[in-house]
């Protein structure tokens, strides 16, 4: 089937008991076991079936299916945020003395997750000094355990060389994770180009509504977790953290996901509620036919953007003179984010009136809502960092980010529009 079909369909086939078409909510904490011997052997994960909702529940169970089928993934785990994913993603196979590999430019949370919080519990990242694959290859040793990177970068918007980076990953047997939170699987499909494992921020286009947060963990099961039974013993031997289970055995090629939930969900709790992934599938049966919207929203702006005599300069991939055009135009075909950053003339003053100025837009630091939102990421998602990490991450003082919406690109243009000519 098509993504559009997916989007509606994968993981449901009504509910046996009530013949629901929609996908229930089950708002509830726990399931009942039929006998002891039952309860024993869900425990066991001998027999199929549901526990506790922290583990796992229905509701969420075909969210995960869903996306599971978007990405070409084997399994899948949601989780209560995107943070959350990237962290169990990343703690599921590192410990104290390892390394991750990172693309430089990160979204902010996770390059203060992977700069700061991580490096307390002995696992460092090293950033590589370009998006260039031998800049990262360079950087891998004997404890590397990951590469990681963003599909489309936020803010900057960079391409990651996807399939490269899982060949050098592969090379030196470490599986490439990458956060395809920016383009979704609708424009692009890591796991196509090799990598291994995917996360998300549904909390973004998923949802499309900004109304949940919420994350994903993609298992693409292709990873050969049982070639490497040292540097991936966790996967290899029987699991302490969860009565003896051999991941690899238990699971084949579903092991990373299922030792992310649980180990790492079922110790840490952080759960998605069923009442957000029950709006997180909402979001998604339409998200191909929003995602079309953006993308042709987005390329109205960036020309008109261009255009103008207030804008100092715009960064949109769709540009042929564009440093990122080559590589969206291989990974993304004719589509392009509806991300994009430009800069008023004016510097940094002239910015700000701009920003101040919007009225359609919504002055907020997220992105992928059907409404039209802009951000100064030097004041707000990046204000933590340093201006020089600021700089590696792609920030500039006078910076404005803009999320497309699917409102009439009319009334887009007109609000961008007037704005500019308040700070001219
Ligand atoms: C928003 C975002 C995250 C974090 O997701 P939350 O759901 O807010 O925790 C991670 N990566 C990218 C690229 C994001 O845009």
């Amino acid at each position: 089937m098509r993504d559009e079909t997916i989007a509606i369909h994968a993981g449901y086939g009504g509910d046996p008991s009530t013949r629901a078409v929609a996908v229930p909510i089950y708002q509830t904490v726990a399931f009942e076991f039929d006998s002891a011997e039952h309860g024993a052997a869900l425990f066991n994960l001998e027999v199929p079936g549901n526990i506790y909702t922290r583990i796992g529940n229905p509701t969420n169970t075909v969210l995960e299916k869903r996306v599971a089928a978007l990405e070409g993934g084997v399994d899948a785990l949601s989780v209560s945020a995107g943070m959350a994913a990237i962290h169990y993603a990343l703690a599921n196979i590192t410990e104290a003395g390892n390394n991750i590999v990172s693309l430089p430019q990160l979204y902010g949370a996770t390059y203060t997750l992977l700069a700061h919080i991580f490096p307390k519990q002995g696992i460092c990242t090293r950033f590589a000094k370009s998006d260039n694959p031998s800049d990262v290859e360079a950087l891998i040793d004997e404890n590397t355990r990951a590469i990681y990177c963003e599909s489309v970068g936020n803010p900057a918007g960079n391409v990651a060389d996807v399939e490269e980076l899982a060949r050098v990953a592969h090379k030196h047997a470490v599986p490439l994770i990458v956060d395809n939170t920016v383009a979704t699987p609708i424009l692009l499909k890591p796991i196509q180009y090799g990598a291994d494992v995917v996360v998300h921020s549904m909390t973004k286009f998923m949802g499309g509504h900004g109304t949940s947060i919420g994350g994903m963990i993609v298992d693409g099961g292709k990873f050969p977790w049982r070639k490497y039974p040292d540097k991936f013993y966790m996967f290899n031997r029987p699991e302490i953290a969860y009565h003896g289970v051999v991941y690899v055995d238990q699971y084949g090629d579903a092991a990373f996901a299922a030792r992310c939930r649980t180990v790492c969900q079922r110790n840490t709790g952080a759960t998605l509620s069923p009442f957000n992934g029950f709006l997180f599938l909402q979001g998604i049966e339409t998200l191909a036919l929003r995602v079309e919207r953006h993308v042709e929203n987005a390329r109205r702006v960036a020309e008109f953007l261009r255009d103008h005599p207030q804008v100092a300069w715009v960064n949109y991939a769709g540009f042929p003179d564009n440093p990122l055009y080559a590589m969206a135009q291989r990974y993304l075909g004719s589509k392009r984010c509806s991300l994009l950053t430009f800069g008023v003339k004016g510097g940094f003053e002239s910015g700000r009136k701009c920003f101040n100025a919007l009225n359609l837009f919504k002055r907020m630091v997220n992105m992928g809502d059907a409404k039209s939102l802009a951000c100064h990421p030097a004041s707000t998602t990046h204000r933590q960092l340093t201006l020089e990490e600021q700089a590696k991450a792609g920030v500039t003082p006078e910076m404005l980010r803009l999320s497309v919406g699917i409102e009439h690109i009319d009334d887009i243009i007109a609000d961008l529009s007037q704005a500019l000519d308040a700070a001219a």
